[in-house]
């Protein structure tokens, strides 16, 4: 079998990214509105430093503004609380983001929900996932639909087909699943109503539901977990793992070996990661818009 496409995610973000711009170059000239993205980084987590600054570079190019809010590792639930409130009270500000993880003494959840609903840019707050499992998402979560714009921008349909997920994490397993089984979730009904199988560290015979994948989304944090035995003749294989090794950023999936087994692939670095950026952009505009009243947007 010929090797399989790949599907690059860095010239699809780019191609977003530059869209995006242009249309928050209208709506300022339009509004008078500058698009305002708030991080906020507890502690000094060195991988976290680096995320956040290519979030801020991205909306600096954007045309948009970013704010960043460096708290000490030491900060209080409370402190953070406070701090959101803010936030979330100051009307130049459109999108909160608070970069994770946390240091294991904050309650992160009690965090992730206290951003304002409007605000909430990263879709974590208990609203928003609860409108996204009810199919009228207010925000999409960033890297589940950068996922699904990947499918889109390559013309690779989910509707009626069989995804499977390796990973149940908030971030990523879970919302894409509820993305997948939605009717439509944006994109067309073609990218969503798939068949979704989750599986997870207790999943048992891990191969076998692979392998009875369509589409492969592998979103776990383990090297190489995805072997080419364990994916269909033809599949499509997304992988959503970055983990740092002696080689350098490696995925979830063995890459060079599935290659020649699935008819389409992404990489790693320079697949699903830079959508991931592009689609925070796609949701700060979309807060701003949310926020902005409509005489002022004109
Ligand atoms: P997580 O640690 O929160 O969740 C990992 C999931 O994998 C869990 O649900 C766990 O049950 C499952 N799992 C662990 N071992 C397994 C096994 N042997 N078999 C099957 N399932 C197993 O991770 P996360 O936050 O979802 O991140 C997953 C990966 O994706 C990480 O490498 C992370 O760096 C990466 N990530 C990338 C992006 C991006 O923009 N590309 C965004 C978020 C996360």
């Amino acid at each position: 079998m010929a090797d399989a496409m790949v599907l690059d995610g860095k010239s699809t973000a780019a191609a977003i990214r530059a869209e995006i711009a242009e249309q928050v170059a209208q709506w300022k000239t339009r509004s008078g509105v500058t698009p305002t993205l708030a991080a906020v980084l507890v502690g000094d987590d060195p991988a976290s430093q680096v995320y956040v600054r290519n979030k801020e570079r991205a909306c600096e190019k954007a045309g948009m503004d970013s704010r960043l809010v460096r708290l000490p590792a030491e900060t209080t639930t409370e402190e953070l609380l406070q701090q959101l409130d803010r936030l979330n009270q100051d009307a130049a500000v459109h999108g909160i983001l608070v970069q994770l993880p946390l240091p294991k003494h904050i309650d992160a959840q009690s965090v992730l929900d206290r951003v304002s609903p409007n605000k909430d840019v990263d879709a974590f707050a208990a609203e928003n996932v609860g409108l996204l499992v009810q199919g009228r998402p207010r925000f999409l979560p960033c890297t589940p639909h950068g996922v699904v714009h990947l499918l889109h921008r390559y013309g690779l349909p989910v509707q009626g087909r069989h995804v499977v997920i390796v990973g149940r994490s908030d971030i990523v397993g879970k919302p894409l699943a509820n993305m997948l089984v939605a009717r439509d979730c944006g994109l067309g009904q073609e990218y969503a109503n798939a068949t979704v199988t989750v599986c997870h560290s207790l999943s048992r015979s891990l191969a076998d539901i692979t392998r009875s994948a369509d589409i492969l989304v592998a979103a776990v944090g383990q090297p190489r977990l995805i072997t080419a035995d364990m994916v269909q003749p033809g599949a499509v294989v997304i992988d959503v793992g970055i983990n740092r090794t002696d080689q350098g950023l490696v995925g979830d999936v063995d890459y060079d070996a599935v290659r020649s087994v699935a008819s389409a692939i992404t990489p790693v670095p320079g697949g699903v990661g830079p959508l991931t950026i592009a689609m925070l952009l796609q949701n700060t505009f979309a807060a701003c818009r949310l926020q902005t009243s409509p005489r002022a947007a004109g």
